[in-house]
């Protein structure tokens, strides 16, 4: 048995989703996805020749190829890397095909048949506390119970410093990490508006996209322990694993970080120092399942949950979903794609998202096949379809 044939295809979501196909000299096929980010597409079809011809059953194998052979062009961290992930993903869809198997069931099979998602809602439509309660309540309604808010920006009363008339007051100006009052003012406004708006039992996550100092990371963490968050996400820079720990272990918000880092290796540190409460790893781009699964086993042996950050089409979201229904530590998903009408559309099968859970069907490989004049309709522009020629 041998692959016969990778090729890509570039969806123009909210992000550009480069969808991997692997075809093979029996007729079976797998599809996979790969993260975001300039050069992906390019990347995946530098890896052809180290794929087609092989026999699609040594998946390990060809990942390891992969990765020692692509490691000038990046393949330790970064785009190479994101590109591997979507060959890895259509390796174990193509492999569940092939031994008419789902792919949780590859990965030892399920602790759980629904997994839960949380939606992420961005903001509200203005920086008023009551809109970002509004859209919680909406969200909900829907069905999810467990949602995400952007905490950190729009903030209305962050300075803006070229504008500022008055230099006495840029020390609160936003290069410097620190919280202005007003600013955190407003961050728990809103979080107790969302909290009040949803009632105690629904999850309540609030990201901080890596903005803040230590002191300032921590007296904010701090301010929101009233609320029970699900989780503060990155409230500061991600390259400082003793910065993350300190500011983890000063409050009891738990703290979640994780979706910069790539492989097993690139998670090691911050698991075994125990700098961060709950991991996010983002599967089509830290290295695939496999790799996933490795590192939730690792933080598994100091208890800590697993909580994908995700922004993939229902390709990767459900096929990353099989690693979250084969692991005893999963948390939540994300689901970032909650305004793109078609999302679901872009698959044959039932929406994969109903009332806030995916349902890991019984069904080969991760399940799904592509609509494509769905797919064909939001082609990126200048994008091949599954054809040969590279593009971004
Ligand atoms: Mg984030």
């Amino acid at each position: 048995m041998k692959i016969t044939r990778l090729s890509t295809a570039v969806i123009a979501g909210n992000f550009p989703w480069v969808l991997v196909k692997l075809e093979t000299d029996t007729g079976h096929t797998g599809l996979g996805e790969a993260y975001w980010g300039a050069g992906v597409a390019e990347l995946v079809h530098l890896a052809k020749p180290l794929v087609e011809g092989q026999d699609p059953r040594n998946i390990n194998k060809i990942v390891e190829m992969m990765i020692r052979c692509m490691s000038g062009a990046g393949s330790q961290a970064g785009a190479t890397v994101t590109a591997i992930s979507g060959v890895e993903i259509a390796l174990w869809d193509l492999l569940g095909r092939i031994l008419d198997t789902p792919v949780a069931t590859l990965f030892g099979g399920l602790f759980r048949d629904t997994i839960r998602v949380y939606a992420d809602c961005h903001a509200g439509e203005t920086p008023d506390p009551a809109d970002y309660a509004k859209k919680a309540k909406e969200v909900v309604a829907e069905g999810f119970t467990a949602i995400k808010f952007d905490l950190d920006t729009p903030n209305p009363y962050t300075i803006d410093i070229s504008d500022d008339p008055h230099p006495r007051r840029r020390w609160f100006e936003p290069f410097n990490r620190s919280i202005g009052s007003r600013e955190m003012t407003w961050m728990v406004d809103v979080v107790r508006a969302v909290r009040d708006a949803v009632g105690p039992e629904v999850m309540v996550a609030m990201d901080a996209h890596w903005k803040y100092g230590v002191n300032d990371a921590i007296k904010l963490a701090q301010a929101l322990e009233p609320f029970d968050l699900l989780w503060l996400e990155d409230p500061v820079p991600p390259e400082n694993i003793e910065a993350q720990r300190h500011v983890t272990h000063s409050t009891r918000t738990p703290i979640c970080t994780g979706e910069n880092l790539y492989r097993k290796h690139g998670y090691r540190e911050l698991i075994e120092k125990q700098a961060a409460r709950i991991i996010a790893p983002d599967i089509p781009k830290m290295g695939g399942l496999a790799e996933a699964k490795k590192v939730a086993d690792h933080a598994d042996l100091y208890y800590i949950p697993i909580a994908p950050h995700n922004v993939a089409s229902p390709i990767g979201t459900v096929a990353g979903s099989h690693v979250c229904a084969a692991i005893n530590n999963f948390l939540v998903i994300e689901y970032h794609a909650h305004d793109v009408e078609w999302w679901s559309d872009l698959v044959n099968e039932a929406p994969p998202i109903e009332k806030g859970f995916i349902r890991i069907e019984d069904r080969p490989g991760h399940g799904l096949t592509l609509n494509e004049d769905v797919a064909r309709a939001h082609l990126k522009p200048g994008s091949s379809f599954f054809g040969d020629e590279p593009h971004g």
